[in-house]
């Protein structure tokens, strides 16, 4: 399987964006078969070059997580990354994960804090690590794994002193071995632009800073995930969610609708891919991906 750095520079060389698209552990196996059986397959129609899939919040589905990465690896045949977090593990266990990791073939870790058990604060656990940078520098002391970390256009939501100090912190995981950024949902491109323009400008980065999409499915459980993350809806985007409430169907075409000028308006800026937030649903997205006319099998 490929490094996803090595990804992003072949794509950068023939002037193409790489998609790439992101999963969750399912809760039960059917949902897990559904996943591996059909909504990873009707998703390769719009050549992917590669997934992630998360870690689950409190760092409780390890083996799952392992799991799918490797089915997806070895079914698909499609480079999957681990998403690994600091939560409740001790660096002897976060390196367990890694040798597991490399025995399965899996050669692309997204370094993260994680997100505490809902309800709780982050408390660094006895022999592990306080920030991800932390971790990506003991990813790095390992040969043999490309790795990812999480960006914020909008500053992270705990870090009180503001987004440009969020961003100085980036800059560090950069320069502790991360190779590309995948950057939190967000629904107003200026955001991005501008965290962008800093990293690139003011912090010299220059390692790929992918977008993170999320094609909105239900008025509901977009407000929900904006709270947890600190996004913010642009007003005139949450006035068309209200309108809509409650006509499923019609909540989905504007999430398409939305995602589809957000991209295009992205693509049209030279992103170097954009990273897809399926939540484990294929419709959307492929949608999408047509409607930039982006190539499909
Ligand atoms: P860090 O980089 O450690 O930053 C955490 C906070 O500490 C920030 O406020 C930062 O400004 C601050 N900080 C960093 N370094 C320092 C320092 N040296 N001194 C003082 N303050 C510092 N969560 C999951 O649980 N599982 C997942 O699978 C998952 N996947 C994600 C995928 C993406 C693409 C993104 C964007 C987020 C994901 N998350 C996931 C959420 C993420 O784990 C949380 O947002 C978490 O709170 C922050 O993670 P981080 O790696 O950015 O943390």
């Amino acid at each position: 399987m490929q490094f996803i750095r090595d990804i992003y520079s072949d794509a950068r060389l023939a002037g193409r964006p790489v998609l790439s698209l992101e999963f969750f552990p399912t809760k039960t196996e059917e949902g897990e078969r559904t996943l591996l059986e059909k909504t990873v397959p009707a998703l390769l129609a719009i050549q992917p070059s590669y997934c992630s899939v998360t870690y689950g919040a409190g760092g409780g589905t390890r083996d799952k997580t392992l799991g799918i990465v490797d089915r997806i690896q070895r079914t698909h045949h499609l480079p999957a990354m681990m998403h690994l977090t600091c939560v409740n593990s001790t660096q002897a266990e976060l390196g367990s994960v890694l040798d597991e990791a490399r025995t399965r073939g899996i050669q692309n870790i997204l370094a993260l804090r994680g997100d505490p058990p809902p309800g709780s604060e982050f408390v660094k656990t006895e022999g592990g690590f306080e920030y991800s940078r932390e971790l990506v520098a003991f990813i790095r002391q390992r040969d043999g794994f490309s790795i990812g970390t999480a960006g914020f256009p909008e500053g992270h939501i705990a870090q009180r002193d503001g987004k440009l100090v969020d961003w100085q912190y980036l800059a560090e995981k950069i320069n502790a071995g991360a190779d590309f950024i995948i950057t939190q949902l967000f629904f107003d491109n200026a955001d991005y632009y501008e965290f962008h323009d800093h990293l690139v400008g003011k912090l010299g980065i220059t390692v790929p800073i992918v977008p993170g999409i999320m094609p909105i499915l239900s008025a509901g459980q977009t407000k929900r995930f904006v709270t947890l993350c600190g996004a913010k809806l642009p007003a005139q985007f949450l006035r068309r969610l209200d309108e809509l409430d409650g006509d499923d169907a019609a909540v989905l075409a504007y999430g398409i609708e939305y995602a589809t000028e957000q991209c295009a308006s992205l693509l049209e800026f030279g992103v170097p891919g954009l990273h897809f937030y399926t939540l484990n649903k294929a419709h959307s997205t492929v949608q999408i991906a047509r409607n930039l006319g982006l190539p499909t099998a």
